[in-house]
């Protein structure tokens, strides 16, 4: 690694990873620093006492099979070396009410003629809002979103449903074909994928959202959300580059432009403890009120871009309990989530977050490796599993008991935080029973994490693990572009264009990369171009372990063939 890197990426999430590893493999010199100690960002397995593994943001995916992720893999070299366990085609979702139950299956076919099944009196109109989803997400595959050059008339020709309802609030486009509250309800009790309630969620957002499911099925990554992770740092490593862990950048240092540029450009980073590194790029995958807040010279941002970013609405976060049980789950659910929901009603779960208050009644969301990935070693002890139950909720320090003095970290020691958070937990597992039949007498470990958790593991405001919400005002053109107004600064990340979630991220960190080496990597990996040497990997060698590769990476050399 030159003491000067060509680029140097903030965050090692899935969109500063994917836009390393495609750096790399294009030649570029790329240092990625990551201010945690293990990288992986939203995407990371971690371990407790050597026996249960958890994963925190990486429960289901779309696209890995001749969709978008099965295209960013094989890029860069990655296409056979991960597995993906398929969750249940008859049922990857399970949509649980208080008096029906639905299962989600794969194929717009199948899932149209269930939901007429279920709602038969809907059937015109489940049918027309299905057909708008399902129109627009073709209407994408063909002509793609417009760009600065796009012939807007002939795109209005070309995508008259992205242009007509893309923008559009789902409850519109439900309004519009006078569909029941009961129908609505079951389309949209996903909406945990992106936790905005349907008065704001652009229809092309969860139109993309069920179709990414539809077309392919549903997947888990074998072996936990940590082995992309540690398949994407090798990559970096193998070809020149370098993650390293615990470097928390702390300054983007930035100079006014040279000659007839206008503008400031950057010129290096500065970490915590004072180390700078010279550089002309820099990829940035935090936060982002986070970067323009403060890591940006403030002379170096305008008025109005500082504005904006700051009136920014950040999405509602999640709260997962994680369990570890002495029985096998698979016993007691297939490879499903489940979606427990206790009312139709699916906009009021947003009344508390907007009032700042926990809900009575949340939502339940439960994934378990353990029923997904049967096969896969390490997830729990032999004959045991996990569980993860999940649910969304307000950040508002008050509502978590979290005072002032509790505030920089310290909000763990607090015993109004603590008894919140065991109230909120017992809760989930009590629905969670409700599903699952007597979990309590079976629990060996048993945490919880909180938006605090959030904030502190990746620097995220409001503890969102979704970025800024994705919303009718927050999408498509009104969301923050890859390109900024500093020379050199690349934003990736959930908060950028292409969004957050799995596939999103690791797509916003191959479009910066695409920026940075200014070429059209869609139409080379269109064409056929893998990058990079993936023979020079040692993730298939025995003993190669996803999260040995990922941690402690200030101190490590890499692993090479012998
Ligand atoms: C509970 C939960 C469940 C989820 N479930 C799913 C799911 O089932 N399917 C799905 O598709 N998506 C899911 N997601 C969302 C998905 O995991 C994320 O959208 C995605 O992983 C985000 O990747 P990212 O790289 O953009 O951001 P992150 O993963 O947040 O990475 C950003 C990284 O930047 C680092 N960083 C920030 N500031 C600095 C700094 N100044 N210096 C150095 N490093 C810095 C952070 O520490 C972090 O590691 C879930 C998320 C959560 C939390």
């Amino acid at each position: 690694m030159p003491e000067r890197p060509d680029v140097v990426v903030i965050g090692s999430g899935l969109a500063g990873l994917t836009a390393g590893a495609y750096l790399a493999t294009n030649g570029k010199s790329v240092l990625v620093l990551e201010q945690h100690d293990v990288a992986g960002g939203c995407a990371q397995t971690f371990r407790r006492k050597k026996k249960w593994w958890f994963d925190v943001g990486f429960h289901y995916i779309g696209g890995v099979r001749t969709g978008e992720m099965a295209r960013l893999l094989k890029g860069i070299g990655l296409g056979e070396r991960i597995g993906f366990a398929e969750l249940d085609r008859d049922g990857f979702d399970t949509l649980v009410f208080p008096d029906l139950e639905f299962k989600v299956p794969v194929g717009w076919d199948a899932y149209t003629e269930r939901l007429v099944e279920t709602f038969p009196y809907d059937e015109e109109g489940i049918r027309a809002v299905v057909g708008v989803m399902r129109s627009a997400m073709e209407e994408l595959r063909k002509v793609g979103v417009p760009g600065p050059d796009t012939d807007l008339e002939e795109y209005v020709r070309l995508a008259p449903t992205v242009v007509s309802w893309g923008m559009r609030p789902l409850t519109e486009l439900y309004d519009e074909h006078y569909v029941s509250e009961r129908a609505r309800a079951v389309l949209t009790a996903q909406a945990g994928d992106y936790a905005t309630p349907p008065s704001r969620t652009p229809v092309l957002l969860h139109a993309g959202l069920i179709d990414h499911y539809m077309r392919d099925g549903a997947f888990y990554v074998e072996g936990g959300g940590q082995e992309l992770v540690g398949n994407l740092v090798e990559v970096i490593h193998a070809n020149g580059g370098r993650v390293r862990t615990r470097a928390a950048v702390e300054r983007i240092r930035t100079a006014e432009g040279e000659g007839e540029a206008e503008g400031h450009r950057v010129v290096g980073v500065t970490l915590a403890g004072g180390e700078e590194i010279d550089c002309e790029r820099v990829v940035a995958t935090g936060d982002i009120k986070h970067l323009f807040g403060e890591l940006l010279d403030p002379e170096a941002v305008s008025t109005e871009t500082r504005e904006r970013v700051e009136g920014y609405r950040m999405a509602t976060p999640l709260v997962t309990v994680y369990l570890g049980l002495d029985f096998d789950i698979s016993e007691r659910m297939p490879a499903t989530n489940y979606w427990l929901h206790s009312r139709y009603d699916q906009e009021a779960y947003y009344g508390p977050v907007a009032e700042g208050r926990l809900d009575e009644d949340p939502p339940v969301y439960i994934s378990s490796a353990s029923a997904k990935d049967p096969a896969g070693a390490g997830h729990a002890p032999e004959g045991c599993s996990t569980v993860e139950l999940m649910t969304w909720a307000t950040s508002d320090p008050e509502a978590w008991g979290v005072t002032d003095e509790g505030a920089n970290g310290k909000y763990s020691k607090q015993e109004s935080y603590n008894r919140i958070k065991d109230e909120l937990t017992e809760k989930l597992i009590d629905r969670a029973e409700q599903q699952l039949g007597p979990l309590r007498e079976h629990i060996v470990w048993k945490e919880a994490s909180t938006p605090m958790t959030q904030t502190r593991y990746t620097l995220s405001s409001e503890g969102s693990c979704y970025g800024i919400e994705v919303a009718t005002d927050q999408f498509g053109p009104l969301r923050p572009a890859h390109r900024t107004e500093v020379d050199g600064l690349i934003l990736g990340g959930v908060s950028s264009r292409t969004g957050h979630g799995i596939v999103a991220a690791m797509q916003g960190g191959f479009e910066c990369a695409a920026v940075v080496l200014d070429r059209d990597l869609r139409s080379e990996l269109a064409a056929g171009a893998v990058f990079g040497d993936s023979s020079e990997l040692t993730t298939d060698l025995p003993g190669w372990d996803s999260l040995e590769a990922s941690r402690k990476l200030q101190e490590k050399s890499r692993r090479v063939r012998d």
